[in-house]
């Protein structure tokens, strides 16, 4: 099966990220007709009917997650999760890059649907210099008055603004976000309220991923019908997939839904240097390792990747060959969510320290058989004990290495076991 390009489309288009070129390509024809022909209600019932779900990893429904917001005045925002820290995560960044203007045009849809007069577009840290040219687009837009006051000569008014995080992981969960973009700690926020309700400033808020808002724009320029076409009917559209590790061509690829994961490998050129797949992640640092022979069949749509036990998540495959050690593996992983906890609650902030400190014993070579015993029981104490689905995401790597991957463990053990015999 082909790939195919939709918020990838720049691929095919060159000089996208212009406006005149977006423009001559049917951009911002969608916003000018939602505002200009369509009730904010009619906007919604067309992304519901197309089945558009989030591309941040939970998959959930856009139009729904849009009706929630409360109708009536009042300031209300558009947040759109521009943070993609998730370790092998790099989709976002692209269509910030290369089509900033399909984002902004679905950005603005989704803000007059809601009845919001803001959008804020929050990505992390390190997108500094990619922020700049962003910032580019939206004020090449402002000037062909495609944003700002009276919109296309209604009473409709629209500003977009960028914002910087600080590379914090956490704060790609919506209500730490919400915090740091308010100027706040960015650590999460108890739910209910939720952000339909209360979200920035305590303001009805929708956060939507960058992925997820670009697909809008096409959507109301071709029809629920021709979306629901693609993809799966549970899964409807492409997923922009991240392929990184030990494979021949790393990068992006855009594939209908339900294509099998050995097509999207093939793509990316398959294992490199011919190795065998030892393991794959299929949603970055937090998804559990999947062992590689298990993987070839799996279809990639939410529904299936579930059935398998597994998670789509925001489609970011790490692909381990078969010298891949999957204790180091955890290991690294542990590190990265030990660094990244935030702190709030003990359970992850203690026990992301203390699963570091064993599996630097497992790596280093000094590590017994009561050692793995111990990840067993921290591996208790954080589970179902979090503020935070960061918590359990720091526990994937190692549950799933510890039950699909055991004779990585017997060697790291055994060599420690070989060597103080020989000592002795
Ligand atoms: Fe912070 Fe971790 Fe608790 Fe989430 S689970 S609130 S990241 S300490």
């Amino acid at each position: 099966m082909p790939q195919l390009n939709l918020v990838l489309r720049h691929r095919d288009i060159p000089g996208l990220h212009e406006l005149a070129v977006y423009q001559t390509n049917g951009g911002y024809a969608q916003l000018r007709r939602a505002v200009t022909e369509l009730t904010p209600e009619a906007v919604i019932d067309i992304v519901k009917a197309s089945g558009l779900r989030g591309r941040g990893g939970a998959g959930f429904p856009t139009g729904l997650k849009w009706s929630f917001v409360p109708k009536g005045p009042g300031q209300k925002y558009i947040v759109v999760n521009n943070d993609e820290s998730e370790p092998g995560t790099f989709k976002d960044h692209e269509i910030m890059l290369r089509n900033p203007h399909q984002l902004i045009e679905g950005a603005a849809i989704a803000a007059y649907a809601v009845g919001a007069s803001a959008v804020y577009i929050y990505s992390r840290g390190e997108f500094w210099k990619s922020a700049q040219s962003f910032d580019r687009a939206i004020a090449e837009a402002r000037a062909a008055g495609l944003l700002g006051q009276r919109l296309f000569g209604t009473d409709y008014n629209l500003e977009v603004y960028t914002s910087l995080g600080a590379g914090a992981y956490i704060c790609g969960e919506e209500t730490a976000l919400l915090s740091s973009l308010q100027g706040d700690l960015g650590q999460p926020r108890l739910k209910p309220p939720f952000p339909a309700v209360a979200g920035l400033y305590a303001r009805p808020t929708v956060v939507n991923n960058t992925e997820t808002l670009a697909n809008v724009p096409l959507i109301l320029e071709r029809g629920a019908d021709w979306y629901k076409g693609i993809g799966t009917e549970k899964s409807p559209g492409t997923k922009v997939c991240c392929v990184s590790g030990h494979v021949e061509r790393p990068g992006n690829y855009e594939i209908p839904l339900g294509t099998p994961f050995k097509e999207l490998l093939a793509m990316a050129g398959g294992v490199w240097k011919g190795r065998r797949l030892k393991a794959m992640m299929p949603a970055g640092a937090s998804s559990p390792a999947t062992p590689g022979e298990q993987c070839m069949d799996l279809l990639l749509d939410w529904e299936s990747m579930a059935a398998a036990g597994s998670t789509l998540g925001s489609a970011s495959f790490i692909i381990m060959d078969e010298t891949t050690d999957m204790v180091w593996v955890a290991m690294k992983t542990s590190q990265f969510f030990k660094h990244e906890s935030c702190g709030k609650c003990s359970p992850c902030r203690e026990g992301t320290f203390w699963l570091t400190k064993v599996y630097g014993r497992l790596n280093a070579g000094s590590g017994t058989t009561e050692d793995v015993a111990l990840v067993g029981e921290i591996i208790e104490q954080i589970r179902d004990k979090c503020f935070c689905p960061l918590g359990e995401f720091a526990l994937s790597a190692p549950r799933s290495t510890m039950a699909k991957f055991p004779e990585d463990y017997r060697r790291a053990v055994g060599t420690v076991e070989n060597g103080a015999q020989q000592d002795g």
